[in-house]
């Protein structure tokens, strides 16, 4: 399962492979959109992005979206994200060529840990 982040205004598209990661916390507000995505509900909830019933604008109620995306493999669940993007795109320009980034990986060591270690 992955937690990925939208950010309209701010053209922000964060994965995050650890669900204990703190900013998946800090990052919800009250009344946070969440997009749940599974096998059983993927054509709808692609349909939603496709269809732009998720609309998105400068405003706090609108500004962002959470996905929780899970099918138990994360390079689907990544390419998932992925399509999400382009669905939005077509609608929202920001999100027209930008790229995810990953945040933090399911072992729980941030991605910028492990840049710094060099590994
Ligand atoms: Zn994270």
């Amino acid at each position: 399962m992955i937690y990925v982040y939208l950010n309209y205004p701010n053209r922000q598209a964060t994965v995050h492979h650890d669900s204990t990661c703190p900013h998946i916390r800090q990052a919800h507000k009250q009344g946070q959109r969440t997009a749940k995505i599974n096998l059983a509900r993927i054509s709808e909830e692609l349909g939603k992005f496709a269809d732009k019933q998720y609309t998105f604008a400068s405003k706090p109620s609108r500004n962002d979206i959470w996905l929780e995306i899970d099918s138990r493999d994360a390079d689907f669940e990544k390419a998932v994200a992925a399509y999400v993007l382009r669905l939005a795109g077509k609608h929202y320009k920001p999100f027209r060529e930008l790229g995810l980034q990953t945040h933090c990986q399911s072992n729980g060591v941030s991605v910028s840990n492990v840049v710094a270690q060099g590994v």
